[in-house]
């Protein structure tokens, strides 16, 4: 594919620098800002919904629910633009970037009509209620109940590592309607009002100091059968739609750590020698770049990929697996470097303002989050390179007779 701008594209990324230009401050740096608190919350509402007045929200989503209607290029335009800036571009992403798209495809037009444009424009917030204490990367293991009741659904039960819940008007949830059937066929997908008295949120503190997710209990919360996404049974479909779109939109904000890696070799000086001299600097500095090429090819692979009218594919898992590796390793090492200052995590105190401090704390969730390393494992390893399914000892039981340790 030829990755040179056409007219048409090169029209919309002088209109996106425009506005940037006009909206955001440039980087001056590889430094990625923190995410957390109420402070980053307020400014991310107010970033979406000057971007939505400016049309440039949601790019590939169709104008009547908020999107800009353009093509996926458009999309990778605006990210390589936006990345040149200080935005909070990439804060509603478990919203827009994993719900809209199972919204999009499952919700009645009625719904769709009423909550995408305000989910857009970040108006209303949005999370994702997936996993469960014993769920997670097993998500079909999930308990929480859903019963009809009238035109209602009654659902009972508890998530966690809900991230954002906090903020969140609505979340995607998955739930059990049916557990005499095996587990993949008796869930059923809703979209829930997180601001009733039957959601109670209680945020769960992490080892960086932050808050980023929560524990969500239901007691009785209620559900309209018009929030329902997809049939009663069809949940996992709807589910499958959901992690895809996650894992596509963490592809796209995954950091690799390595550009700030670079940064930093052209600038540190240990013992008064520049650390590049270094020879186990210059082997890592070579291996993290093999790995970060390898990775930008993988993207552009995807890229071809979509602008030929096909869906990205597993590249999706390696750039997850790879970066998420990568950008730990990577703060461990810098770290080493500091010598006694790794450990100081103070803006005003560490080397390129704490950023490896902060990354060796957060970097192990982000190897979890959407997928653990061994999940990412096992899909290259079945839908890649075609090697056998692992062992499903539950396959074709009924959800209610699997052993649970309950007796
Ligand atoms: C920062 C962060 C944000 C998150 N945000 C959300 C959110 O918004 N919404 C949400 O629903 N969830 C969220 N999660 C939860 C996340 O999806 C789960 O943590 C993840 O799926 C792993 O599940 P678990 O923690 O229950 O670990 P488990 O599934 O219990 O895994 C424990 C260990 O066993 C390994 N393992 C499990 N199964 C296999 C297998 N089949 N083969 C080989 N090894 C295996 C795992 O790799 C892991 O090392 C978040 C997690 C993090 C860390």
């Amino acid at each position: 594919m030829d990755f040179e701008d056409t007219p048409e594209q090169a029209q919309f990324r002088a209109d996106v620098v425009a506005w940037l230009d006009a909206n955001a401050r440039r980087r001056t740096d590889n430094l990625l800002r923190g995410m957390e608190g109420e402070q980053a919350f307020l400014e991310a509402k107010d970033w979406y919904a000057r971007k939505a007045a400016a049309g440039f929200a949601c790019l590939t989503w169709p104008r009547e629910y908020g999107g800009a209607g353009l093509t996926p290029l458009h999309d990778v335009i605006w990210a390589q633009e936006v990345a040149k800036y200080e935005t909070r571009d990439a804060q509603f992403v478990i919203g827009i970037g994993n719900c809209g798209p199972a919204i999009m495809h499952f919700a009645e037009e009625a719904a769709k009509l009423e909550l995408l444009p305000r989910m857009a424009s970040a108006e209303d917030v949005w999370c994702q209620l997936f996993s469960e204490p014993s769920a997670g990367s097993d998500v079909a293991g999930l308990r929480t109940r859903a019963e009809r009741k009238g035109d209602d659904w009654i659902l009972n039960g508890q998530k966690i590592w809900t991230s954002g819940a906090q903020h969140s008007d609505y979340g995607v949830v998955l739930t059990r309607t049916d557990p005499t059937v095996s587990k993949y066929r008796g869930l059923t997908m809703f979209m829930i009002d997180m601001r009733q008295s039957g959601v109670e949120v209680r945020p769960i503190k992490q080892m960086d100091g932050g808050q980023h997710f929560n524990e969500v209990f239901f007691n009785d919360a209620v559900v309209p059968d018009n929030y329902r996404l997809g049939e009663v049974g069809g949940g996992w479909t709807g589910a499958l739609t959901v992690l895809m779109s996650e894992r596509l939109a963490i592809s796209g904000v995954q950091p690799t750590g390595f550009p700030q890696f670079l940064d930093l070799v052209k600038s540190l000086e240990l013992n008064g020698e520049p650390i590049a001299n270094d020879p186990i600097v210059r082997e890592r500095l070579a291996t993290w770049y093999s790995q970060y090429a390898g990775l930008q090819a993988a993207n552009k692979r995807m890229l071809t990929a979509v602008a030929k009218g096909g869906v990205a594919g597993a590249e999706a898992s390696l750039g997850k697996l790879v970066g998420a590796v990568m950008n730990q390793e990577i703060a461990n090492f810098a770290c080493q470097l500091f010598g006694q200052a790794g450990i100081i995590q103070e803006d005003e105190l560490s080397p390129e303002q704490a950023h490896f401090q902060k990354t060796v704390l957060f970097s192990p969730g982000v190897r979890l989050a959407g997928g653990t390393d061994e999940v990412m494992r096992n899909i290259l390893a079945e839908q890649v390179l075609g090697l056998p399914q692992e062992p499903r000892a539950d396959k074709g039981m009924a959800f209610q007779d699997i052993p649970n340790g309950k007796g």
